[in-house]
C-alpha cells in the first residue's frame, strides 16, 4: 500500500479536508508508485492562510539575524539529506541524478546565502535637507506570501521563494506542482526538524485550479509569487490585478544560443547539447533555438548529430544515463505534437523525432533528442515554448541578423553567444532582450547570487535570487526623524532662509 502523505499546516501534518489523494508516479517507470498526496480544496488553503496570518504576528518581530539561524540549520540538514532528496526527486520528476543533486544544492546555496542576508537587508541613510533632521529607508515585511511552483525544479524554486520571504519576516503558504509534491514534502520535514515556529511555512498539495486559485484569492494572502507557464501567469496577473495584489511572475522562455563563425566550435556545440537536452529540455532556460553563422553551419550540424548519439536515455536513477523522460504522458504528447508541427512547416529533422516506447522504455514517457535544421525564425517551432528535447537550428548570415532573430520571440529569459571577438560579445550584452546573457557558456546554469528572471512574455519586472528578490518580499518605508524641536517644512524652509 502506498504511503499517504499529508499537508503541512501550522507545524502539523494534516489530512486534506476533501479526504482525497492523488497518485505520484515515476515518469521513467509508471509502475513505480512514489506515494499518495493530498488533493486539497479551498478549506485547506484557508486553514493554512489562517495559520500563516497568526504566525506572522510574532515572526515579523524576530530579529532577522535570528531568523537566519533557522536557515543555516536548514542548509545543514539539506546538505546531510541531499542524496535522499535527489533520489526522490529523480523518481518523481525524471531528471537524472547529477541534475537533481544540483537542484538540492541550489536549495542549500540559497539557504546559506539568504541566511547571510539576515545581517544585511540594507536600507539607505541619506542626508536630510533640513538641519537637525535624519532620513533613512528601511525594508518592512509584507505579511502572508502565497507561492505557486512548477514541477521542473521542485526544491530549488520553492527555496528561491520561501527563504527570502522568511528572512524578510513574512510567513508562507506554498503549493507544489501536482506532478512533484514529494520533494517539497521532504523540505517540509526539514522545516519541522529545525522547529521553525508553527505556521511560518505551510504546504498545501493539490491542483492549480483549486488550491492555486484559493491561494491567489484568499484575503489573508498579501502577495503571490508564481513560477510556471506564461498562459497561467497571464491568468494570475489578471486575477491579482483585480484584487490589487502584487504578483511576481517567472514564466516561459524560448532561449537561443548564437554561434558566430569565429567561435570555439567544440565549446559551442557542447554548450548547445547541454542547454538543449539537459533536464530533457524541460528548463525555463533550455536552449530551444541554435542560431548559427552560415560559414560554420554545416560543420556545427554534423558535430551536433555525431555527439547526440552519445546521449544515453533512460531512468535517471541509473548513473550512466544522460537524459531522462518527459515529466508526464501529457508533456510527451506536447513535444510530439511540436515535432509534427516542425515537419509540416518544412523544417528538416537531422536526428531523433520519435517517441521511445518499446522494451526498457515501455513504461516511461521518453522521446529521442531531436534536432531540426533549416528552421525559419517565423516557424512555430522557433516561436513557441516546447519544453522538451527539441532543438531548432536557424542559419544566419551576420551578427546583426543573429541578434534580430534571437530577439524575435515573445519571450526573454536566457540567451547565449559563442564568439572570440570581444566587441561582438559586448554588443550582444547590450542588444539582446533577455534577463540573462551568457558569453561562451550555455543558456542554463544560473547562480543564486545574481537576479534571475526575464523580460517580455517571461516576466513583469520582478526578479528572484540575488538581492533583487527583496524588492518583492519587502516594502520600503521612508523614515524622517526631526530632532530640531520646531516645525520644519521641506522644500519651503530650505529655500526661504
Ligand atoms: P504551469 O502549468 O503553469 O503550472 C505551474 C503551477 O501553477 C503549478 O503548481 C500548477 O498547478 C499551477 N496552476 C495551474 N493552473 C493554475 C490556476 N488556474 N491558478 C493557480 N495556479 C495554477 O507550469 P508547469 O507545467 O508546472 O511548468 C512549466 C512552465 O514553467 C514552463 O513554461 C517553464 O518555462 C516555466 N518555468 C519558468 C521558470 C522561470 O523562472 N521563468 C522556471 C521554471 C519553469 P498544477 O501542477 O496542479 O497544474
Amino acid at each position: 500500500m502506498a504511503k499517504k502523505h499529508l499537508n503541512f499546516i501550522n507545524g502539523k501534518w494534516i489530512e486534506p479536508e476533501t479526504g482525497e489523494y492523488i497518485e505520484n508516479r515515476n515518469p521513467a517507470d509508471n509502475s513505480d508508485l512514489i506515494g499518495l498526496f493530498p488533493k486539497s480544496g479551498k478549506k485547506d488553503v484557508e486553514l493554512a492562510a489562517d495559520a500563516a496570518f497568526e504566525a506572522y504576528k510574532t515572526w515579523r518581530l524576530v530579529p532577522a539575524p535570528r531568523r537566519a539561524l533557522y536557515l543555516y540549520k536548514i542548509g545543514d540538514i539539506l546538505n546531510r539529506r541531499k542524496e535522499e532528496v535527489a533520489r526522490v526527486m529523480t523518481r518523481e520528476m525524471g531528471k537524472i541524478l547529477v541534475e537533481t543533486r544540483g537542484d538540492v544544492q541550489e536549495g542549500i546555496d540559497t539557504a546559506y546565502y539568504t541566511a547571510g542576508e539576515g545581517r544585511r537587508l540594507f536600507g539607505q541613510t541619506v542626508p536630510a535637507e533640513l538641519p537637525d533632521k535624519f532620513a533613512m529607508s528601511i525594508r518592512m515585511p509584507v505579511g502572508v506570501c502565497g507561492m505557486i511552483t512548477p514541477w521542473n525544479f521542485p526544491v530549488a524554486i520553492p527555496t528561491w521563494k520561501l527563504f527570502p520571504a522568511l528572512i524578510s519576516g513574512n510567513t508562507c503558504v506554498i503549493k507544489p506542482a501536482t506532478l512533484t509534491p514529494a520533494s517539497l514534502y521532504l523540505l517540509m520535514e526539514v522545516f519541522e526538524e529545525v522547529e521553525l515556529p508553527p505556521g511560518a511555512v505551510n504546504m498545501v498539495c493539490g491542483s492549480g485550479g483549486e488550491v492555486g486559485d484559493e491561494i491567489v484569492s484568499n484575503q489573508k494572502v498579501n502577495r503571490v509569487s508564481f513560477t510556471g507557464s506564461t498562459e497561467i501567469g497571464r491568468h494570475l496577473a489578471e486575477r491579482c490585478g483585480a484584487l490589487l495584489k502584487p504578483v511576481s511572475l517567472e514564466m516561459g522562455g524560448k532561449n537561443a544560443e548564437i554561434i558566430m563563425e569565429d567561435a570555439d566550435l567544440e565549446l559551442a556545440v557542447d554548450g548547445a547539447l547541454w542547454g538543449a537536452f539537459g533536464t530533457t529540455g524541460q528548463r525555463c532556460t533550455a536552449t530551444s533555438r541554435l542560431i548559427v553563422h552560415k560559414n560554420v553551419h554545416d560543420k556545427v550540424v554534423k558535430m551536433l548529430v555525431e555527439r547526440v548519439k552519445g546521449v544515453k536515455i533512460g531512468n535517471g536513477l541509473d548513473e550512466s544515463v544522460k537524459m531522462g523522460p518527459c515529466v508526464s504522458e501529457e508533456q510527451r504528447e506536447i513535444v510530439l505534437k511540436y515535432i509534427e508541427i516542425g515537419k509540416s512547416e518544412g523544417a528538416k529533422i537531422v536526428c531523433g523525432g520519435s517517441p521511445l516506447n518499446k522494451g526498457e522504455y515501455a513504461k516511461g514517457y521518453f522521446v529521442e533528442p531531436t534536432i531540426f535544421d533549416n528552421v525559419r525564425p517565423d516557424m512555430r517551432i522557433a516561436q513557441e515554448e516546447i519544453f522538451g528535447p527539441v532543438l531548432s537550428v536557424i542559419p544566419i548570415s551576420s551578427f546583426e541578423e543573429a541578434i534580430d532573430v534571437l530577439n524575435n520571440t515573445m519571450y526573454g529569459l536566457s540567451s547565449s553567444i559563442y564568439t572570440r571577438e570581444v566587441n561582438k560579445a559586448f554588443r550582444a550584452i547590450r542588444d539582446i532582450q533577455s534577463g540573462i546573457t551568457y558569453i561562451n557558456g550555455p543558456t542554463i546554469g544560473a547562480e543564486i547570487q545574481l537576479p534571475f528572471g526575464g523580460v517580455k512574455g517571461t516576466g513583469i519586472g520582478h526578479r528572484e535570487s540575488g538581492t533583487a528578490v527583496y524588492d518583492f518580499y519587502t516594502e520600503w518605508k521612508s523614515v524622517y526623524i526631526d530632532y530640531s524641536g520646531k516645525l520644519q517644512r521641506a522644500q519651503i524652509d530650505t529655500f526661504n532662509e
